[in-house]
């Protein structure tokens, strides 16, 4: 770029050529490594075996047993939900599990399921939620032949942003979110500087494409522009009174 800035400035400088003469390409012949890049060297991971193992750069959430070691309830106690199987389901009215780490940007991949027995409907069919940093909910739900609000079914960011397509497996069938999350920047006054960005993946299929949050999820109202700045946060699981369960759950820091 400099000697192609430099070139007609000298030319013009002289005044010894006129605009049409100014050659088109660089007179400095360029190489192929003149613009090759080499340090520093890009970091070197093993990629799982199979589509949703664990990368090995990646922290383990959830691998099918010892829920309290990476999660908490609300109140920062052993999480009161039921591990059995390799797998941990919601129990009503024990309240949402949180990550004890705390997170900015990340790469997340979750597995859930619905309750095989349907009952219910609309909101009421194996409700749960995938919140970043406690505040902005990604839906689950069992939207398999279960209408509700558009911006409320499965892969939806709640109340903010309906999902492309309905990506959604039967009821009792293990289903996957794979998501990329850009945390908010802060300008002084609290309002954002950056808003939230998220792109989901249901089972492959992407259905959030860096969707701009407004704000954190609000179940009444607008979410606001202007929220208290925060830090980085948990990933929060929602206690929606629905026994949807959860497996293989980990997550790459950005
Ligand atoms: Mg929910």
């Amino acid at each position: 770029m400099k000697g192609k800035l430099l070139m007609p400035a000298l030319i013009l400088a002289a005044g010894a050529v006129s605009a049409q003469q100014i050659p088109e390409k660089s007179p400095m012949p360029m190489k192929p490594e003149m613009t090759e890049v080499w340090e520093p060297e890009i970091p070197v991971i093993t990629p799982g075996e199979k589509y949703g193992d664990a990368p090995s750069d990646a922290v383990v959430l959830f691998n099918g047993t010892n829920l309290e070691a990476e999660w908490t309830n609300d109140k920062g106690e052993t999480p009161g939900w039921k591990v059995e199987n390799g797998i941990v389901t919601v129990v009503r009215g024990t309240g949402i599990i949180k990550t004890k780490r705390k997170f900015q940007d990340f790469q997340l991949h979750i597995e859930w399921r619905t309750p095989a027995e349907v009952s219910g409907n609309s909101q009421g069919r194996g409700n749960s939620g995938v919140f970043m940093q406690e505040r902005y909910e990604l839906q689950i739900l069992d939207s398999y032949n279960n209408r509700t609000y558009r911006n409320g079914q499965a892969g939806s960011i709640y109340k903010q942003h309906p999902p492309l397509v309905n990506a959604c497996k039967g009821p009792g069938v293990w289903q996957t979110y794979d998501v990329i999350y850009t945390a908010p920047r802060f300008k002084e006054d609290g309002t954002y500087f950056t808003p939230p960005r998220i792109t989901v993946l249901q089972n492959g299929v992407l259905i959030q494409n860096n969707v701009v949050l407004r704000g954190p999820t609000e179940y009444i109202g607008i979410p606001e522009y202007s929220v208290k700045p925060h830090g980085p946060g948990s990933i929060v699981l929602q206690d929606h009174g629905n026994p949807t369960s959860f497996r293989n759950i980990w997550i790459r820091e950005l």
